[in-house]
């Protein structure tokens, strides 16, 4: 099953997905994961992309692209995956499906994640990462069980970069102008699922019923 979830950032996307790895045993791939660990690692990638990933733009197309090309060929994507912040715009979109094809593979669903804007702001300034896992959690309404710790691998949390203020709001336009026509181009396709996403656990059901329906 291969699956995309859409959406704004701070709507959950990355907390639902990993529950969904773990339900469908398939998995995750995150470009925004992939491109920190390379700017932890301060690889060749890593600083090409630091900067730009500091001010909420967009990576170019042909760096994701090759992550992706690469990623999806390996044997764990056998039986499928979940794309978390990918597609972000209509030439990777294109791309993907140019790829599929020839891979002779397609996209089962696309699930938008419906969230207010209001709250995005608000969950991703209370926003701390796992630097080991990349478990997300929110200091008011999930905080770690103890201070700056990741209560499932015990690794230490970190405030994203790019989780500032200044950033959040660049990161919204982008989203805006970039991201949302996505939501019309699956609509058209029939893949597009809109999920609720002002609680995950709720996203996290919505998608498991559209699933269930599917065999
Ligand atoms: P995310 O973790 O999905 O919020 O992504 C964090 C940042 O990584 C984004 O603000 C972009 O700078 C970059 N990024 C992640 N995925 C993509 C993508 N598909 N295309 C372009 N840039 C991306």
């Amino acid at each position: 099953m291969r699956l995309i979830l859409l959406g704004p950032p701070g709507g959950g996307k990355g907390t639902v997905a990993k529950r969904l790895q773990a339900e469908l045993n398939i998995p995750v791939i995150s470009t925004g994961v992939i491109l920190r660990e390379a700017i932890d690692k301060k690889n060749k990638l890593g600083i090409e992309v630091e900067n730009i990933m500091r001010k909420g733009g967009l990576v170019p197309d042909h760096i994701i692209l090759e992550i992706i090309k690469e990623r999806i060929k390996q044997e764990d994507c056998k039986n499928g995956y979940i794309f978390d912040g990918f597609p972000r715009n209509i030439k990777q979109v294109n791309s993907l499906e140019e790829l599929n094809k020839e891979l002779n593979k397609y996209i089962d669903y696309v699930f938008y994640f419906e969230i207010p804007f209001s709250e995005i702001i608000q969950r991703l300034s209370n926003r701390r990462v796992c630097k080991k896992c990349s478990t997300n959690y929110n200091l008011s309404f999930n905080p770690p069980k103890k201070d700056n710790t990741c209560d499932l691998c015990g690794g230490e949390l970190y405030q994203r970069a790019d989780d500032k203020e200044e950033t959040i709001k660049n990161r919204l336009k982008v989203f805006a102008k970039q991201t949302t026509p996505l939501k019309k181009y699956y609509k058209e396709k029939k893949l597009l699922k809109v999920i609720d996403a002002n609680l995950s656990e709720n996203a996290f059901l919505a998608i498991k019923k559209v699933l269930r329906g599917m065999h």
